[in-house]
């Protein structure tokens, strides 16, 4: 579809970043184009709206700028899930592995309860350990998982298979596949 286009056309490959080897897709552009980041904000939108979706998830740090528009055009609530130490209230905490040495990341316990149907957005799914940790915190805090929609999925990652079981059938839906 056009749409498709448009945003695939707001992406830029940056090659050997962060390391030699990677290319790295930044997603810039298409936040400093307005009619694009519509487009995505909306398509993102009906997303919520197809899940059922009561809360939205954001992850640190694009997952924030993915989904704050989103859940204001939805009309439902936003919570960010954060790297470990920057939440200051009570949190809960999922520690997951990276390919040399873990991350961890938190979100507040009293942003969820067991009435909340969770949507997790970020812009980019690639090994899925980011989006694995995310699920297990807010099954965790009691809620429950609608899915996870990203902007692009890096297939060649192998992140939809990895994370099959967290998901447990919630749908995973990305707007665009390379
Ligand atoms: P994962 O845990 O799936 O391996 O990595 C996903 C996290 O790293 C996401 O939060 C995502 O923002 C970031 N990430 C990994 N690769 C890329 C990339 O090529 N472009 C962008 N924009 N983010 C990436």
């Amino acid at each position: 579809t056009g749409i498709k286009e448009l945003l695939l056309s707001r992406i830029r490959d940056v090659a050997d970043y962060p390391e030699p080897g990677v290319m790295f897709k930044d997603i810039t552009p298409l936040l400093a184009d307005p009619a694009a980041f519509t487009a995505l904000t909306d398509a993102l939108a009906e997303i919520v709206g197809n899940t059922g979706a009561t809360k939205i998830v954001g992850l640190e740090a694009r997952g924030f700028i993915l989904g704050a528009p989103v859940a204001v055009r939805a009309g439902v609530g936003f919570i960010p899930v954060r790297k470990a130490g920057k939440l200051p209230g009570a949190t809960l905490s999922q520690a997951y592995d990276l390919e040399y040495g873990s991350a961890e990341i938190e979100v507040h316990a009293e942003d969820l309860s067991s009435g909340d149907r969770v949507l997790v957005i970020d812009d980019v799914l690639a090994t899925g350990g980011t989006a694995e940790a995310s699920i297990q915190l807010i099954r965790r805090a009691g809620a429950q998982v609608a899915g996870l929609a990203v902007l692009m999925e890096l297939g060649f990652l192998g992140g939809r298979t990895r994370l099959e079981p967290a998901l447990a059938g919630a749908p995973l839906e990305s707007l665009l596949t390379v």
